[in-house]
């Protein structure tokens, strides 16, 4: 069965040939390129050739097989930059701060002083939450 593709969707259209990109990896399930507004020198981009808006809507056959070209595109990504560390971001929505409604997966290599970062205001667990939490998430999956 072919890859579902959106002829509005930027992402379908660089699978597709129609829209040029820096090619990094490719298998026929996922494509991997450099963002063309990149965070850090090396910013790529890891994505499923069939259009699916977020995750969630992956089979699971295919999330692994982004998560393969994740850690291997990472690592390439990483050794050639000289990077010390690397980040991978994924978001799902528009809430999430997801612009481009296609799956991707950003890998981003980071270096000290990069002036990269995120709020990550902590706060603490509530137990009796945590433990209607697990009850509720745990019968979903
Ligand atoms: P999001 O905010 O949706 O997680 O990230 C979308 C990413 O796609 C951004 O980092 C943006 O620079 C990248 N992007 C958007 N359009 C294009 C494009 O046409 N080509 C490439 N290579 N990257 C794109
Ligand atoms: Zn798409």
């Amino acid at each position: 069965m072919p890859a579902p593709t959106d002829p509005n969707c930027i992402f379908c259209k660089i699978i597709a040939g129609a829209i040029p990109c820096f090619k990094l990896w490719e298998s026929p399930t996922v494509l991997s390129f450099l963002d063309i507004g990149p965070l850090s020198r090396g910013h790529a981009l890891v994505i499923p050739k069939g259009h699916a808006v977020t995750l969630d809507q992956l089979t699971e056959e295919v999330a692994g097989d982004c998560g393969r070209a994740v850690r291997k595109v990472g690592a390439a990504v990483a050794k050639v930059l000289g990077a010390a560390g690397w980040n991978v971001l994924q978001n799902n929505g528009s809430i999430a701060g997801q612009v481009v409604p296609h799956v991707h997966f950003h890998i981003i290599p980071r270096k000290e002083g990069d002036g990269l970062g995120y709020r990550w205001n902590a706060g603490q667990i509530d137990k009796q939450d945590a433990a209607e939490l697990v009850k509720a998430i745990v019968a979903e999956i």
